[in-house]
């Protein structure tokens, strides 16, 4: 908006103003052609058992393929998606697109793993998320079981008995509901308890502490037996060092997840890991070859 500068003064947009005016409505258009045109697609990362290096889980990360600026990551067009609404059609693409993918994974005969999918707070807050979710597992024919969704604690922060309702509603259906980035947000721990959630994922931040001594540590086992105490399972984000994993393990954290086990890889190759299943062997209690 120009900015009235004092009375009686019409003030124009300073050449920047326009600019960003210019660019965000030309991004905002840009957006747009991509929903029509169906230029996103879906990366996978696995999440897997801490002890074991079992598979338990794929998260769907979406990028979008724009035709001269190629791969585009969600951090770039997810904020401007959710400010104009626009994340809804997203969102939606999302939905149909994991789903389909678990259904070709069960077409070629590969034991399914659950696959999870990220929601932000407008497309939570819309009324028609769960017919969504139930039409594109309808259409697929996949079980409810197999889906998963990633809230963030700012979807957690309008009317909490209405946050409470939608997580009912959703988990009714039998699909699982994950808090995302957990530690970084404003949700309460009363909060936490009154709502039915299945797993924390702790943000990257906290797995980062890790590697700087006792208080990250400390830290971390303290969120893990508050989520246990709750009944949800504990996910680490942004592993990225076997000696995080090996604290992690001794921590009993239930799964991590993060580019030391792979980085998010297009769907192609993450059927790799359905295949594979063990992502990587036993790290810790490892007998030296030879041991009596
Ligand atoms: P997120 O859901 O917390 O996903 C984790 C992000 O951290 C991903 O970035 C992933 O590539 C990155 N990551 C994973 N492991 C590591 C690691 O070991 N180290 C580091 N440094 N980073 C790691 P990405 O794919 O760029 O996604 C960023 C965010 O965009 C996601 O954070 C999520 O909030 C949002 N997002 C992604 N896909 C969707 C979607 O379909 N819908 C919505 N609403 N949001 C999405
Ligand atoms: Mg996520
Ligand atoms: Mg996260
Ligand atoms: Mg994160």
């Amino acid at each position: 908006v120009a900015k009235n500068n004092g009375k009686g003064h019409c003030a124009f947009y300073t050449p920047e103003q326009t600019e960003r005016i210019v660019n965000r409505i030309g991004a905002e258009h840009a957006l747009r052609h991509a929903i029509d045109n169906r230029e996103f697609l879906l990366h996978y990362q696995p999440r897997v058992n801490a002890a074991t290096g079992e598979l338990t889980s794929m998260e769907a990360l979406v990028r979008w393929a724009h035709p001269l600026r190629g791969m585009v990551s969600p951090g770039e067009f997810i904020p401007l998606a959710e400010e104009t609404g626009l994340i809804v059609q997203i969102g939606e693409i999302v939905i149909d697109q994991a789903c389909a993918q678990i259904a070709a994974w069960q077409n070629q005969q590969l034991q399914a793993v659950p696959v999870s999918v990220n929601v932000s707070p407008k497309q939570f807050a819309h009324a028609d998320l769960k017919s969504v979710l139930m039409s594109s597992l309808a259409r697929h024919g996949v079980a409810p079981e197999l889906l998963e969704l990633e809230i963030t604690e700012s979807c957690m922060l309008q009317d909490s008995q209405k946050v409470a309702q939608d997580i009912d509603a959703i988990k009714s259906c039998g699909i699982r509901v994950a808090v995302d980035d957990f530690g970084t947000g404003y949700s309460s721990l009363a909060q936490l308890q009154r709502l039915d959630l299945d797993v924390l994922k702790v943000d990257q931040a906290f797995t980062r502490e890790l590697a700087n001594g006792e208080t990250g540590e400390a830290f971390f086992m303290t969120i893990v037996s508050m989520a246990h105490i709750l009944g949800m399972h504990v996910v680490a984000e942004g592993v990225e060092t076997t000696e995080q994993l090996q604290v992690l393990q001794a921590l009993g954290c239930n799964e991590v997840q993060g580019y030391l086990i792979s980085r998010p890889v297009p769907a192609g190759e993450a059927t790799h890991f359905l295949v594979r299943r063990k992502l990587f062997r036993h790290l810790q209690y490892e007998e030296p070859a030879g041991t009596p």
